[in-house]
């Protein structure tokens, strides 16, 4: 392995948990681990079932006493303005604690776990300064009982929804802790914010930025933890709505385990996405996103497509060349800047990857690169990106989500069949169709059954106008879009008699 591990980055020490607008001492702590050494960064705060009780009253009070739902939104922009400026100053830092806790390679750390989730709080901000809680209804004419017409009109008011808990993953943690506090605090909602057991030092950075820019006491909080905290979080009468980030299995126990209290729920959940390849893409292109969709964040992305669809007029050159793409890509210490490749988040992970792989060739599909430990790397939770070819749409590979660096390539005959297979899914977060004739490529998105699909890589990028989300198990509900904020917000009718 090349270059230096990340020392222990700045900002990656707290004295507790943050509650309260306090740094609450628990007395427990658990290591972070470097998932490119497996060496300890650093031993971070641990929380369980009572400061996770402490976070509820605190969010709690804040909500029914505090000032924070009781400003206009203009003025919570404003204060969410200074948490901005603050977590700009501390931009470095945050891309260090992506590397060294959650394995992001140096070489788009800055993008995706910086600048990105940046311009989505920008944009939170801007939806907040511009939020009217008031909408006017149309004025309506309706027969009236005892004869003759009421004329009646209306407003639909909404107000923020109460205490949220937010329980995010390991594999992008900035940007998503970014992407459920940003808009609940902007709606004007309180929040328990818990992460991934392996990676809480970007959420407590979160508390300490919410104290730097003196948001109001128990309008942020971060309670550290695991399955215990997260299930006390989920289940606490006094927490109005959960927003959860996570896998299908977690998710629908999360599900479970707020429906006794009848929480309104939001779920962003697993993916196995499919990229369909038509006979008239520009297969270097392809092979070169291809390669990259099964890379990033080494294969840990929900939205990644794992599942390539390939005309079976192309599919040797397909496979020869995303082959030959993966092949080079250097892997090694997210922190050396030649690093494209970083490491799976643990040991378990790389076992995970490993069966699923084992299991691919068991049932026939045929190994064209990868499917292994990288030679000469004996430390940290590295895996080689793997390609499998041959595979069919019912395969398990096909069917579950691996989320390590692996393909599954598949070859089609029509576009029909293309359709067919990218549905045969439990899941529905994701998808992309590569043609030179993008009016084909339209219609078929439109039969797509997922929460967002590309034609040629669309945008290249998150944009925060574009609601994100699944159908089927990768979810319930959307963040980011215009309206990201009523999601965080109770609406209620008020009609009134007007003649
Ligand atoms: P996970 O489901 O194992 O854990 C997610 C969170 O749930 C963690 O904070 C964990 O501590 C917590 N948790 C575990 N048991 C719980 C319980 N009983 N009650 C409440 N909380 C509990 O997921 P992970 O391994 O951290 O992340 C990978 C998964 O996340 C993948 O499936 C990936 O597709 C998905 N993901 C989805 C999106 C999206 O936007 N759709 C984004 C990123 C990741």
């Amino acid at each position: 392995m090349t270059g230096t591990t990340i020392a222990v980055p700045n900002r990656s020490q707290y004295p507790g948990l943050f509650v309260g607008g306090q740094w609450l001492a628990t007395g427990r702590s658990a290591p972070v681990l470097n998932p490119a050494t497996g060496q300890i960064v650093v031993d971070a705060p641990l929380g369980s079932a009572s400061e996770a009780d402490a976070a509820v009253t605190a969010a709690r009070v804040a909500f029914d006493d505090g000032p924070w739902p009781r400003m206009s939104s203009a003025e919570r922009a404003a204060r969410l303005g200074r948490l901005r400026d603050v977590l700009a100053q501390w931009n470095d830092d945050i891309v260090a604690l992506a590397v060294a806790e959650a394995g992001v390679p140096t070489t788009i750390a800055r993008s995706s776990q910086v600048d990105a989730p940046m311009r989505l709080l920008d944009f939170f901000i801007e939806r907040a300064t511009r939020f009217d809680p008031i909408r006017p209804l149309p004025v309506t004419t309706l027969p009236s009982r005892h004869g003759g017409t009421i004329l009646g009109a209306g407003v639909v008011q909404r107000s923020p929804r109460g205490v949220v808990t937010a329980i995010t993953p390991f594999n992008a943690p900035f940007l998503v802790n970014l992407l459920k506090v940003g808009p609940a605090l902007a709606a004007g909602c309180t929040v328990v914010l818990k992460p991934s057991d392996y990676t809480p030092l970007e959420a407590l950075l979160l508390g300490a930025a919410a104290a730097e820019a003196d948001l109001p006491a128990g309008v942020l909080n971060v309670v550290t933890g695991g399955a215990e905290v997260g299930e006390r979080l989920t289940t606490d009468p006094r927490v109005d709505m959960v927003t959860f980030t996570g896998s299908d299995a977690v998710g629908a126990k999360v599900m479970a385990q707020a429906s006794a209290t009848l929480k309104h729920v939001t779920l962003e959940l697993g993916g196995k996405s499919a990229m369909i390849v038509r006979a008239d893409a520009d297969l270097d292109a392809v092979a070169a996103r291809g390669a990259a969709e099964l890379t990033t964040f080494a294969g840990q992305g929900c939205a990644l497509w794992t599942r390539h669809l390939v005309h079976r007029s192309i599919y040797d050159v397909y496979v020869e060349r995303l082959a030959a793409v993966l092949q080079r890509m250097p892997i090694g210490d997210p922190a050396d800047a030649r690093t494209v490749v970083g490491p799976l988040i643990r040991e378990s992970a790389c076992a995970r990857t490993r069966r699923y792989v084992a299991g691919a060739l068991e049932e026939g599909a045929r190994l064209v690169c990868g499917g292994r430990r990288p030679p000469g790397m004996d430390r940290g939770f590295f895996y080689e990106p793997t390609l499998l070819a041959d595979v069919r749409a019912d395969m398990t590979v096909a069917q579950e989500e691996v989320f390590g660096p692996v393909g599954a390539a598949i070859p089609f005959d029509d576009d029909e069949e293309a359709i067919r297979i990218a549905n045969h899914s439990v899941f529905g977060l994701s998808g992309s169709i590569w043609t030179a004739d993008t009016g084909t490529a339209f219609a078929m998105a439109q039969r797509i059954n997922t929460g967002n699909v590309s034609i040629n890589g669309g945008t290249g990028g998150m944009s925060p106008w574009a609601p994100f989300g699944g159908y089927k198990r990768s979810g319930l509900g959307r963040e980011l879009g215009a309206d990201v904020l009523d999601d965080f917000c109770e609406t209620k009718t008020i009609q009134f008699h007007a003649g």
